[in-house]
């Protein structure tokens, strides 16, 4: 009999302060987000949901046993769907992002996005455009606990990033600035722009980190996402200066250090962001698909 590789542990509520709960998807990978409950005394705040309808409702049960108070605030670390597929579910809730991710969520076309990856039964996914958008910071208030929510500024992982920082927690929700244990990824971010951010990050001195995916951990993941980056900066400017196309160059990049990571397909992915900043255009998303199935060998196996 072949041994089975162990199947991922359910999803958890993990308290990571005094009222605030981290709804973890193990193992993090594609589309196994994290959501965090900040519970209030009169209501709650979820920051982010999950990728489809019975992942949402599975992190609904759970807000529902932690606190009976509503949820009345959703906020959006980014647009990706894995965050806001879920948030029209949180009925009447105000969802706040930035401007950026409202834009990419009502224009999102699901027909074209979704058969890119393998698994998921999607069930009842709509747009739900945020109510409440801000350019640069706006501060929640849950009784008296303050909630800063922080665009960085430029472009990191997407254009229209939000993390939240709670100051008396000392507590950072990172959205998808870092993947725990999985391959950082950028896309249509900015690599440059990562760096920048997660230094800015770094000096917050959090006690504690949710990323968007993975574990809850500290500043060790804030320096293995700067070492990848630096690394796939190195490596890019090597392989774009020998011509190489990011395919060939995915094909031809030993991964190193840095081969245990989940998701490596996304080293072709961040491979196209790189060239696109050294070459001041705008990643072609068309051609980023067709080289990561051409890695895969068809849609991206994701959460169930
Ligand atoms: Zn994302």
């Amino acid at each position: 009999m072949t041994e089975q590789p162990a199947a991922p542990s359910a999803p958890r509520m993990v308290a990571v302060a005094d009222g605030v709960h981290a709804y973890i998807q193990p193992d993090g990978g594609w589309y196994l987000n994290n959501a965090v409950l900040i519970d209030g005394p009169d209501a709650a705040i979820s920051i982010d949901s999950a990728a489809t309808e019975a992942r949402t409702a599975a992190y609904q049960d759970e807000i529902a046993r932690v606190t009976d108070r509503p949820v009345r605030t959703v906020v959006a670390t980014h647009h990706h769907g894995d965050h806001t597929h879920g948030n029209h579910l949180f009925s009447g809730a105000t969802i706040v992002s930035h401007p950026y991710c409202r834009d990419r969520v009502l224009r999102e076309d699901y027909h074209a996005v979704l058969p890119m990856f393998a698994g998921p039964e999607w069930g009842d996914i709509r747009a739900a455009g945020p109510a409440v958008t801000f350019a640069e910071r706006l501060e929640l208030w849950s009784g008296e606990r303050r909630v800063e929510l922080r665009h960085p500024g430029r472009a990191a992982h997407t254009h229209g990033d939000v993390y939240a920082w709670l100051p008396d927690d000392r507590l950072l929700i990172s959205g998808d600035l870092i993947f725990n244990g999985g391959t950082p990824m950028l896309a249509e971010g900015s690599p440059t722009g990562l760096l920048r951010t997660l230094e800015e990050i770094g000096e917050l001195a959090p006690r504690l980190i949710v990323p968007g995916h993975g574990e809850p951990c500290g500043l060790e993941a804030v320096e293995a996402t700067t070492d990848y980056l630096r690394w796939i900066l190195g490596v890019a400017r090597d392989a774009h200066a020998e011509g190489l196309s990011p395919l060939d160059a995915a094909r031809s990049i030993d991964a190193g250090r840095f081969s245990g990571l989940r998701e490596p397909e996304r080293l072709v992915m961040n491979l196209h962001s790189c060239y696109a900043e050294f070459e001041g255009t705008a990643v072609d998303m068309g051609q980023l698909a067709a080289d990561t199935f051409a890695i895969v060998g068809g849609p991206i196996p994701s959460c169930a």
